[in-house]
């Protein structure tokens, strides 16, 4: 369980600022949004919390460890992405099971987390068979799985339901906001879907050209949107 507060990040690639002066304070166990166009900056900034890109300037504390120079393995989160990143040679059990053997868990405890995880996504007829014998929901599924066996304090999700069909996705999405009520861990969620950021977030942040426009509830957002872009970002059609 842990609070993720950003302080004044930045990024630069070059010359050019991609995410720019960024502060957040992410409650523990909140459903955070980041959401905004294509290149907004969003997945760098779930990138830099992740420890998989360093931050130009600013602060970043998972719980009270400022974790700018720890990396990704020791900052307790774990991050799913819109590609899935399944390991094509092993089965759903043993894609779930690598991370934690990998740091030497016993085999009781890891046998335990898989079955908690698969029970957790409806994951148990599936768990003999490799990726490339399941549907793309299916994968994405086994992907979340990977993410939650390890008991993170944070998750961090960029895009996950990008690669889904419109049906799957709505279904997917509420399925994404049960498993963390019943994991109970602070949520970072990227999208560029306004619509996903509305109806999953407990708070949304929309982002421009790596600048913050607003920090709200889905409804303040909706009722009161803090400027013109923000008002043409939540009410455009997907
Ligand atoms: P989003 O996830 O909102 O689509 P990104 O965070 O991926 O946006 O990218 C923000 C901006 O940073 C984009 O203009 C992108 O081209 C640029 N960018 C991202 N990664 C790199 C990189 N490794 N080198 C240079 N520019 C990058
Ligand atoms: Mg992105």
């Amino acid at each position: 369980m842990a609070s993720v507060r950003l302080k004044s990040v930045s990024k630069r690639f070059g010359t050019t600022v991609v995410v720019d002066d960024v502060t957040l304070d992410i409650a523990d166990r909140e459903f955070l949004v980041l959401v905004g166009p294509s290149g907004c900056g969003k997945s760098t900034t779930l990138r830099m919390i992740a420890g998989l890109e360093e931050a130009s300037g600013g602060d970043i504390f998972i719980g009270d460890r400022r974790v700018n120079d720890l990396g990704p393995k020791d900052r307790d989160i774990a991050m799913v992405f819109q590609n899935y990143a399944l390991y094509p040679h092993m089965n759903v059990y043993d894609n779930m099971a690598f991370g934690l053997k990998m740091r030497s868990m016993p085999r009781a405890e890891i046998d335990q987390r898989v079955n908690e995880a698969a029970e957790i996504l409806g994951l148990g007829p599936l768990l003999k068979r490799k990726p490339k014998e399941m549907s793309g929901g299916q994968r994405q599924r086994a992907a979340l799985g990977r993410a939650i066996v390890r008991h993170p304090a944070v998750f961090l999700m960029d895009e996950p339901l990008s690669n889904l069909d419109a049906k799957l996705r709505v279904q997917t999405r509420t399925e994404i906001v049960k498993l963390h009520e019943r994991v109970a861990t602070t949520m970072i969620y990227v999208t560029h879907d306004q619509i996903e950021a509305m109806t999953m977030g407990h708070r949304i942040v929309v982002m421009k050209d790596g600048v913050v426009q607003q920090v709200a509830s889905p409804q303040e957002v909706y009722d009161h949107p803090a400027n013109q872009f923000v008002a043409g970002f939540i009410g455009s059609p997907t």
